[in-house]
């Protein structure tokens, strides 16, 4: 008898759960490092293979988009309204979770002896992340740093600001130029497009191995012991994640489109799991792209431009949970925040998570920012490093799932979707 063939959620979920349940028993057992060694390859290589389309994916889908686009206006009209959701979202993000920190507090139920435990534990690393957090350059480095002085660099580092900067002018300059000059090269890199996507398809197919291994990799390693010391803390952080998504999405999806809030979510379902098995929203963009474009029906202009502007720079997971921690951490050291202090982590939270990278544990790394805008003790974020890689998973969950929802939001404003 042949058995029915699983949608891709199903099967991906599958091999998440079954990841937590191996990794646990590798924990408990003592055979991490077999998994270590041997499993987690299998989620490094799935990884490796999806981020290896994201460069040409994203130039050419955006270069092809553009020069669809009959009214270059209309470019300016969904940049704003792009830019807008994504500052409006993050700074909503970042006012739950300041709000659920000062209300649950929960810092001050941290025991003395926790305290001790979780600082000496990683004191060491979180001087490493914090040296790397400060060192990152002024506005006008980051605004100058958009600009390629070299393309072939920029695709070499995957700069994804400027690959976009590039494919925005070069896309431009192709529609000013005649179609019989314009339309060979439209036509090369349609066909890249388009191989793109196939090899998406064909990698999606390992996609649940890849994500058992990547779980199962993960919680042999750390464990969930640590969780339970932490655990106010991390259910404080899930719990504003789980808020900002069903509330603030749901709402943006009803208010200002026409899809239903259900299909939204069903239809992002695949890219949330390999956001969260990988922590990167990076990794997760050409799923995210596919998932957008062929489920949620936006169309390609708009995805091409969005999710990966998103992907780089939308980070309301991240910004939630820098909230959270700095409360956290303030609560911990006995320092109340003044009314000016948590303002000030609104603006400084918005622009850390604007230059945090979409890769594994870069939120934490710009926390560091955070603190030291309101003068709380750096060190403090050893005390969190512990659960820190189970609350990136959530974030990146969450951060593709507002890159999506801005995806659809400006389609539906702009009668597309
Ligand atoms: N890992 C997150 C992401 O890729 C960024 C972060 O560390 O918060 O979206």
């Amino acid at each position: 008898m042949k058995l029915p063939r699983l949608p891709l959620y199903t099967r991906i979920l599958i091999g998440l759960l079954a990841g937590v349940v191996f990794g646990i028993l590798a924990n408990q057992l003592g055979f991490s490092a077999f998994v270590i060694d041997y499993i987690k390859p299998v989620g490094s290589a799935f990884i490796r293979l999806i981020s290896m389309v994201v460069v040409p994916l994203v130039f050419a889908s955006l270069l092809v988009g553009i020069t669809s686009l009959n009214d270059i206006r209309k470019l300016g009209r969904i940049g704003a309204k792009t830019v807008a959701y994504y500052l409006c979202t993050t700074a909503i993000a970042i006012s739950i979770g300041l709000l659920l920190a000062n209300t649950l507090r929960p810092g001050e139920g941290l025991s003395q002896e926790a305290r001790t435990k979780l600082i000496q534990n990683s004191s060491e690393e979180a001087g490493a992340q914090i040296e790397t957090g400060l060192k990152k350059p002024t506005v006008t480095d980051i605004l100058l740093n958009i600009i390629p002085t070299n393309p072939v660099k920029a695709f070499v580092e995957g700069k994804m600001l400027q690959i976009i900067f590039c494919a925005l002018l070069t896309g431009i300059c192709l529609s000013l130029i005649g179609s019989e000059r314009s339309q060979p090269v439209i036509n090369f890199f349609e066909g890249i497009n388009e191989v793109m996507i196939q090899i998406v398809h064909i990698i999606m197919k390992i996609a649940p191995y890849g994500v058992f291994a990547l779980i199962s990799a993960v919680i042999a390693d750390f464990g969930l012991s640590i969780l339970f010391l932490l655990l106010k803390y991390s259910l404080v952080v899930v719990v504003g994640l789980v808020l900002h998504v069903t509330i603030v999405y749901s709402l943006a999806i009803k208010i200002f489109s026409k899809q239903k809030v259900r299909t939204f979510f069903k239809g992002i379902r695949p890219a949330q799991l390999i956001a969260f098995s990988s922590g990167s929203s990076s990794a997760a963009l050409p799923v995210t792209m596919e998932c957008t474009e062929r489920d949620l029906g936006v169309p390609r202009e708009i995805c091409s431009f969005a999710l990966p502007l998103g992907a780089t720079v939308n980070m309301d997971g991240t910004a939630l949970y820098q909230g959270v921690s700095a409360v956290f951490i303030a609560q911990v050291y006995g320092m109340g925040l003044t009314m000016a202090q948590q303002l000030t982590v609104v603006l400084t939270a918005t622009l850390a998570s604007i230059g945090t990278a979409g890769t594994p544990g870069a939120g934490v790394i710009t926390l560091a920012i955070v603190l030291k805008s309101i003068g709380v003790p750096l060190e403090g974020i050893a005390l969190i490093l512990g659960v820190e890689r189970i609350l990136d998973m959530c974030r990146s969950a969450v951060n593709v799932t507002g890159d999506a929802s801005c995806a659809v939001v400006v389609a539906s404003t702009e009668s597309q979707l």
